[in-house]
């Protein structure tokens, strides 16, 4: 059965199942995968059934479905773990091609994204984080590439990703918003070396990138020279709404009193309490809020307005997650002092407390949301600019000038 935009729920439902059923082999394929790839061959499968990309038109591998018709395959895969759906929804460097690049990129790259591990992000540098439009690394064109210089640090996943997406100079007498060019810059090649970063999680995601005469082709721009900001903004805008998302919460479907939080109160013997009852309704509450901001912000954004509302699903989160992981650690009282593999959730709570700042810091700090969200959604005034208008090569930055 062909699935279009005019199936039905049931049909739609029907098809994937069938699909899945006929082509997923759980017990053979789940084994096969490495900690963060999937098996190309499989996302390949996935992609050319349209059930990689179904809100995206068939031009480029999807259907056409609309948000709750492609929700029902996410669910699908979901059930059936097995990984490829939902890349319309969570792969950054793939949607941004898709929502800005040009057609020749689309064509040249997108079905190589979508079935390929990893495309990380090249954006904060050592002297440009919350002001990243003051990125210095340099691209210099070279006959039909690009030459980059330059650092990078933060790059979550860099390690394993095959193109990363580049912010970098191309015209140094403009203003710090218009001389940026954004790249899809391919990570495997000499010139490109990654140091990780040790976190306070435990975890090693994200690395330092330091770039010395790499290249990257012309026709791997995305969007225009020297308009690389405004293309930004469409991935910055999809990476706030992926993490205004947040973690799902760990649970059983159906099964309210699987929800973390209760079990931990349950066993503390507090599920009585009337102050910890209240504290976990209104993380629950929250969560359910926050889900429907994150549905008007989608609507709104895929109507071409509404990209600040993006901030306030992230910074909520955000909230969300510290407060979840205060409660939980509040609930486990002195065990919360403990720590290692016989303690479980303590060990939990710890990941979870520490996780949390990865939502307030990463993708634009909790301020910086509060100050786009103060312009851009209430109208108050903007921040004074020091280096408004100023071409770029005059601005001075503190730590490198001084
Ligand atoms: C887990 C994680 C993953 C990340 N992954 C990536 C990645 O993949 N790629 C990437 O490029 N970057 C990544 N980052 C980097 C992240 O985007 C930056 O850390 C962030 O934008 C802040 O920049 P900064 O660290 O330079 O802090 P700074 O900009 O130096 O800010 C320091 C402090 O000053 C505050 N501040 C700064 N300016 C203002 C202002 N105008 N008004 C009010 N307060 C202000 C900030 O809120 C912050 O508290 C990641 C960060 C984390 C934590």
């Amino acid at each position: 059965m062909t699935i279009t935009k005019h199936s039905s729920d049931t049909e739609i439902q029907q098809a994937v199942t069938a699909w899945l059923e006929a082509n997923w082999d759980q017990a053979e394929r789940v084994p096969r995968q490495a900690d963060k790839y999937i098996e190309r061959e499989w996302l390949t499968q996935v992609v050319e059934a349209g059930w990689s990309v179904p809100s995206w038109s068939s031009e480029y591998y999807g259907l056409g479905l609309n948000g709750r018709q492609s929700r029902i395959i996410e669910s699908a895969f979901k059930e059936y773990r097995a990984p490829g759906a939902a890349r319309d929804r969570y792969h950054l460097g793939a949607i941004t091609v898709y929502k800005v690049g040009s057609d020749t990129l689309k064509r040249a790259v997108l079905k190589e994204l979508l079935t390929g591990p990893i495309c990380c992000l090249l954006y904060s540098e050592p002297n440009a984080g919350s002001d990243l439009a003051g990125v210095r690394t340099r691209a210099v064109q070279d006959g039909n590439d690009y030459i980059i210089n330059g650092q990078k640090v933060w790059t979550s996943n860099a390690m394993e990703a095959e193109y990363g997406m580049l912010l970098a100079r191309t015209d140094w007498d403009a203003p710090k918003h218009q001389g940026i060019t954004f790249f899809l810059f391919p990570m495997r090649q000499p010139g490109v070396e990654v140091r990780p970063i040790n976190q306070i999680t435990g975890e090693s995601e994200f690395n330092e990138v330091f770039i010395t005469d790499a290249r990257v082709s012309a026709a791997n721009i995305i969007g225009e020279v020297n308009q690389g900001w405004k293309a930004f903004q469409t991935a910055i805008a999809y990476e706030r709404l992926i993490m205004g998302q947040g973690v799902t919460a760990r649970r059983q479907k159906g099964n309210p009193t699987s929800h973390p939080l209760i079990r931990l109160a349950d066993r503390a013997g507090k599920l009585a309490d009337s102050h910890v009852r209240q504290k976990i309704a209104q993380a629950i509450a929250y969560r359910e809020l926050n889900k429907l901001n994150n549905d008007r912000a989608k609507a709104e954004m895929a109507a071409g307005t509404g990209f600040s509302l993006m901030s306030l699903s992230k910074l909520a989160m955000s909230r969300i997650q510290h407060g979840e992981a205060a409660l939980a650690t509040e609930l486990l009282g002195v065990e919360a002092l403990l720590d290692g593999e016989q303690y479980p959730d303590a060990r939990n709570a710890h990941f979870d407390s520490a996780k949390a700042y990865m939502n307030s810091i990463g993708g634009g700090t909790d301020q910086i949301q509060r100050n786009i969200i103060a312009e851009k959604v209430l109208g108050l005034p903007k921040e004074p600019e020091h280096d408004k208008g100023v071409p770029f090569r005059e601005v001075r930055i503190r730590a490198i000038d001084e």
